[in-house]
């Protein structure tokens, strides 16, 4: 299976990248292939069961997992701004999800979700704009100070983790941050 044929995901477009899909021999528990690729995560779901390693991307991208299983990828209850229904849509039930320390959040701008690129490098946090750093405080509720203190201590795959957003209208870069 050539990585051209790998789904588009409008709010997460390499969740290879990101670690959140990954290589594997495993035939998808929906489709019954083995396609190369499985979603490493859990899904989210009420029961007990553990579907992580065993959903294909494919049957993320074209809705049959959620809709098969009745379980979500991505969680869409935490993004505070007013977004569209089918955004939402698409963000939980067509999108790979990823973890964070405190449970993932996703961002949103420009009245529809931002696009998930994963860990921030060093470079990144240290070089953010200075829109970056406002968009961080006023959803934080925090100061510049703040930022400058979790931007000094982070190191990637450290206790602090911050996570990038790409705004898919104007471009703006936002960061989520947490801590183990
Ligand atoms: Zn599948
Ligand atoms: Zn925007």
């Amino acid at each position: 299976m050539s990585i051209n044929h790998f789904p588009n995901f409008r709010y997460h477009p390499d969740p290879v990248a990101t670690g959140n899909v990954g290589p594997s021999t495993t035939a998808c528990s929906i489709c019954q292939q083995a396609r190369g690729y499985v979603y490493l995560r859990d899904a989210i779901h009420p029961g007990r069961e553990d579907y992580s390693e065993q959903i294909c991307p494919w049957c993320i991208a074209d809705g049959r997992a959620a809709s098969a299983l009745n379980i979500a990828f991505a969680c869409s209850l935490d993004v505070d701004q007013d977004v569209p229904e089918t955004a939402l849509e698409e963000l939980s039930q067509r999108t790979p999800g990823y973890v964070s320390f405190q449970g993932e959040k996703w961002l949103a701008h420009c009245r529809d979700v931002c696009r998930f690129l994963g860990d921030a490098t060093l470079e990144q946090v240290r070089q953010a704009s200075a829109a970056s750093i406002a968009a961080w405080c006023a959803a934080n509720d925090a100061d510049e100070a703040l930022w400058s203190e979790l931007a000094s201590d982070y190191a990637p795959g450290g206790d602090i983790g911050f996570y990038t957003f790409e705004c898919l209208h104007c471009g703006l870069i936002q960061f989520h941050v947490d801590a183990a």
